[in-house]
């Protein structure tokens, strides 16, 4: 079994609970995002790539702060505040 790339995911929570997880993509180098779950912790792991169609276009996501220069278009607020 092949091993999925690690792929460091910056974690947002919505207002409702959900976690938001956002990834740089591996494949496409776009943004992609993922749910994790509405748990007291982000449910991480294994995710398939929006951008792939068909077998191979798999990650597995792990907890990370990595830059994401270019936050989402749609308003999302933040478990914490920036300042
Ligand atoms: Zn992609």
């Amino acid at each position: 079994m092949a091993r999925l790339p690690e792929v460091a995911a910056y974690v947002e929570r919505v207002g409702d609970g959900a976690w938001i997880l956002s990834v740089r993509c591996p494949f496409c180098a776009a943004r992609h995002q993922h749910g994790g779950g509405d748990g007291d912790a982000p449910a991480l792991g294994a995710r398939l790539a929006h951008c792939v169609d068909g077998g191979g276009g798999s990650y597995f996501l792990i907890a990370g702060s990595v830059d994401m220069p270019r936050p989402a278009s749609r308003a999302v607020r933040v478990a914490r505040a920036p300042r």
